[in-house]
């Protein structure tokens, strides 16, 4: 078996590394209760642990013996003075006599595992032919990608934002497509993760970034009308890993022209979460020179409201999510309602994503929210049928 602790990152992160030290002594002590005297439990390394149960015969015992490790690991431990809740995702081979390596095992476990922490984390998942199956798919396509992005398989799609007063564009939110050989157009919800996984998403955002400057620029160039309009890009979590991400918007700008006060970034809240202090700096940092910051998806995420208040953020973009049960649920209603009423204290803009329908709009309006994108206006559109856009939603 291999178990991954869930949430151990968050242990070390809040509480410090003396006290994530403590927590993996301490669970791995209560692990080896779980197992017979001939069996091993080791660390492999982060908070990644293998245990191997030595001829159990019956499955059914080596699933009671996952099932009891999950128990001792969810089990709350005190660490300076803090109740700390862990879990554990496991990734069991029941029968290790076909393999021919030690590697071989461990992959397959590996793969068992990332199963596990897909599927909510907290679980257990026993290797079986499915899973080499999407394991193998999965690499195919990160070979694809990987290739893709060199041979200009990559294009950006735009959407537009809309003022819900005037119903007039404001921004073009940019959003990429992968044209795949094979499979046509992909979308990002498969790819992104891959390339996050793998590290191609710098690589990836830095060709978005680029592109979707330059073609403000062209736009710039050739429509008056799109003078006031500003371009939205999303960046991901690991893009603020890198270190010179700061360094390379600015280059960015500098390179295509683009004046800084119409580029606006779009981050989700745990990806500031996760970075911690140095992400916040950075997009204050961001912020100085002229660029706009907007939070992508709020409301699905973790921040509290008081950490919102210190993130040096303009925009909040509410969740499709809550767009979605609008007319339906006087929950969501209400939901919106707060979110907008917290944006208007914080004086933060406002986009109500997936809006789809008149009634949701109307909605929208009525509870006084700024901005609009969704499919009543326009899908994300290919860059050559951008013109009606411009041409219905600009005065
Ligand atoms: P997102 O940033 O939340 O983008 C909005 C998604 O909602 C887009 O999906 C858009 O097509 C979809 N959408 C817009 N209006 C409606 C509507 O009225 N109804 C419904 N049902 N959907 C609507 P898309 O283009 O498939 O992108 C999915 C996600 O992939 C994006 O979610 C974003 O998180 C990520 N993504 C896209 N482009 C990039 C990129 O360049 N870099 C990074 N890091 N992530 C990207
Ligand atoms: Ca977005
Ligand atoms: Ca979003």
């Amino acid at each position: 078996m291999l178990l991954d602790l869930d949430r151990f990152k968050w242990v070390n992160d809040s509480l410090g590394h003396l006290a994530g030290d403590d927590l993996l002594q301490r669970i791995a002590k209560r692990f080896l209760s779980c197992v017979r005297t001939g069996d091993t439990v080791a660390r492999l390394g982060g908070d990644e642990f293998a245990v191997l149960l030595e001829d159990y015969g019956k499955s059914s015992k080596v699933i009671e013996i996952a099932n009891r490790l999950q128990q001792e690991a969810q089990r709350p431990l005190l660490i300076v003075n803090t109740d700390v809740h862990v879990s554990a995702s496991i990734g069991i081979i029941l029968n290790t006599g076909n393999y021919l390596t030690t590697e071989a095992i461990l992959r397959d476990a590996d793969i068992a595992m990332y199963r596990a922490k897909e599927l909510g984390k907290a679980r257990f998942q026993i290797f079986n032919r499915k899973l080499h199956e999407l394991a193998s798919q999965a690499l195919q396509l990160e070979n694809e990608l990987r290739e893709g992005i060199h041979s200009n398989e990559l294009l950006l799609f735009y959407q537009p934002i809309i003022d819900i007063q005037t119903r007039s564009l404001v921004a073009f939110e940019a959003l990429v497509r992968w044209d795949h050989p094979r499979l046509g157009i992909v979308s990002p919800n498969t790819f992104i993760p891959i390339a996050e996984e793998t590290g191609l998403i710098i690589g990836l955002g830095e060709w978005v970034l680029r592109e979707a400057c330059k073609q403000m620029q062209r736009w710039r160039a050739i429509h008056p009308k799109v003078a006031g309009i500003k371009i939205n890009v999303n960046l991901s979590a690991k893009q603020f890993l890198q270190k010179d991400l700061g360094q390379f918007v600015r280059s960015t700008l500098e390179k295509t022209g683009l004046d800084p006060s119409l580029l606006k970034l779009e981050i989700t809240e745990s990806a500031i979460m996760e970075g911690g202090n140095k992400t916040v700096d950075l997009l204050g940092d961001l912020q100085k020179i002229g660029i706009k910051l907007a939070i992508d998806d709020f409301g699905t995420g973790y921040s509290s409201l008081s950490s919102l208040q210190q993130f040096p953020i303009n925009d909040l973009k509410i969740d499709r999510s809550f767009v979605k049960e609008l007319a339906a649920q006087e929950e969501s209603k209400e939901i919106v309602r707060t979110i907008i009423a917290l944006a208007h204290t914080l004086n933060l803009g406002l986009v109500a994503e997936g809006v789809e329908t008149e009634e949701q709009f109307n909605i929208l309006k009525e509870l006084k929210c700024d901005c609009a994108q969704g499919y009543l206006f326009s899908k994300p559109l290919p860059v050559g049928n951008v013109e009606g856009v411009l041409d219905k939603y600009i005065p």
